[in-house]
């Protein structure tokens, strides 16, 4: 039996699809499948050939194409970016199958097109994480290595990561055909994206451009919430579905500050994890302007309505960012204003690790305070906080329903990956395995919802 894939990308925007084969993998051999994944896309684990996993041996009837975009990148616009070393391999069931590795394509520019297998597993782990935590996010298929070895600062194990989304496009899309100056692809795009994402507002631009900052704002107040920090929020590294996109340098906050950039290149701290808001409404301003056509011929009368759009970005934002934490305090109605920004405060004055935080808080719902107590240098405001929210009677059963126990953090994935690299899966095995079922504490797993030992230092990431 094959693998049957769509193509309608390619078919309904050739403009923004280039016809391209995956390079060949020497010795192609599968790391890591997601079983579960699998059987959701209707998938055999039989069908899962390294042929198709590579993109050496597509299905027939396929049309690998490389996908053209344009994105602001740390607020420097490139008008020509694409898949420089992707391929969009297909539809199946209405989701993209992309590959991340595949060799070169025409965007490739001064890039090799490879991917080398610890950041392919990164993208792996930290995706599965997300998923599990119930963020909107593209899913890893798979992780085969190719055999081959890639250049970077040291030489590199390569590998293809086969990737699922609801669909890749990007803000940096929509900015490409607006770039190209033919309103016609542009409405085709939006059309095309509509139908994939929004069937309900077919022909409602305006409406479809309100559903996206909606989605967004959901989706960076998920973010927020787990303590996500995403590290290089380009335009053309944000989705149109609403679904996370490109796991690069991305983190878990550890201890609790607005200003935390583990990002190597992010010099400027754009992408520090108290940012990502603004820098959300900002790239959604940067699609706005790509929809103007679309919105009004009069670009003067455009420009209105869809500034009224986007101010809808900080009142969704802050309605989702309430709502989630009320739960992660266990509260029954909206915290009042001061309890929630006391709170940031006194944990941001501690250097709290974010994550351990509040399910340690659960256990002083419970009576319990002193683990909570215990992740502060000095708890004499956090007493005074606490008394305040014990007042509102929070349920610990819901705090735990929310606040994870086991995230990818920091020092776990780069311990599982370094073992990866030298040969050994199965630190990154039970990783995935632990990380997927974030919420209900289990024996034995004591060291994977511990805070970064005090040796592992300032965390830094690289793209
Ligand atoms: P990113 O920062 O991962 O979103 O990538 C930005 C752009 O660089 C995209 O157009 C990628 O396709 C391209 N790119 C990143 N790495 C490579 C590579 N090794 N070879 C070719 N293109 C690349
Ligand atoms: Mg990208
Ligand atoms: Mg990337």
């Amino acid at each position: 039996m094959d693998v049957t894939l769509d193509h309608r990308f390619a078919d309904e925007l050739p403009e923004l699809a280039i016809p391209w084969r995956a390079e060949q993998a020497p010795a192609p051999e599968v790391l890591i499948l997601d079983k579960e994944l699998a059987a959701e896309l209707g998938l055999d684990p039989a069908e899962l050939t390294t042929g198709l996993l590579t993109g050496v041996e597509p299905p027939a009837g396929a049309k690998p194409v490389a996908q053209a975009y344009a994105g602001h990148q740390f607020g420097g616009y490139s008008p020509r970016l694409g898949d420089g070393r992707a391929l969009l391999l297909g539809e199946i069931g209405g989701r993209d199958l992309h590959l991340k590795g595949s060799g070169r394509t025409p965007f490739a520019r001064g890039g090799d097109g490879l991917a080398a297998v610890g950041p392919m597993l990164r993208e792996f782990i930290v995706s599965k994480g997300m998923h599990a935590l119930g963020i909107p996010t593209t899913r890893s298929l798979a992780v085969v290595a190719t055999g081959r070895t890639v250049l970077r600062e040291q030489p590199q194990p390569g590998a293809v990561l086969a990737r699922v989304a609801a669909s890749h496009l990007r803000v940096g899309s929509f900015q490409f055909a607006r770039a190209t100056g033919d309103d016609g692809l542009l409405r085709r795009l939006a059309d095309h994206a509509i139908d994939r994402h929004y069937p309900e507002l077919k022909g409602d631009y305006l409406g479809f451009y309100d559903a996206v900052v909606a989605a967004q704002a959901s989706l960076i107040a998920q973010w927020m919430l787990a303590g996500f920090v995403h590290g290089v929020m380009n335009t053309d590294n944000m989705t149109i579905s609403g679904e996370t996109i490109d796991y690069g340098p991305c983190a878990f906050l550890e201890a609790v500050d607005p200003a935390t950039v583990y990002s190597s290149i992010d010099t400027g701290g754009r992408y520090a994890y108290g940012n990502q808001p603004a820098v959300a409404q900002w790239n959604l301003a940067r699609l706005g302007e790509a929809l103007l056509p679309l919105f009004h011929d009069d670009e003067e009368r455009a420009v209105p309505l869809a500034v009224t759009s986007l101010e809808r970005f900080g009142p969704a934002f802050d309605a989702a960012w309430t709502r989630g934490m009320r739960s992660k305090l266990g509260l029954a109605e909206d915290p009042p204003a001061g309890l929630t920004t006391d709170l940031a405060a006194i944990l941001r004055a501690g250097r709290v690790d974010y994550t351990s935080f509040f399910r340690t808080l659960a256990i002083a719902a419970r009576g319990d305070a002193e683990p909570a107590r215990a992740l502060f240098p000095d708890p004499a405001d956090f007493d005074l906080w606490l008394a305040r929210w014990r007042a509102l009677s929070p349920d610990a059963g819901t705090m735990d329903r929310v606040n994870p126990i086991y995230i990818p953090r920091n020092h776990l994935v780069e311990e599982a990956l370094a073992a990866a690299v030298a040969g050994d899966l199965t630190p990154v095995e039970r990783l995935v395995e632990v990380i997927s079922e974030p919420f209900r504490e289990r024996p034995g797993l004591a060291r994977y919802a511990e805070p970064a030992p005090g040796d592992f230092g300032p965390y830094r990431t690289f793209c």
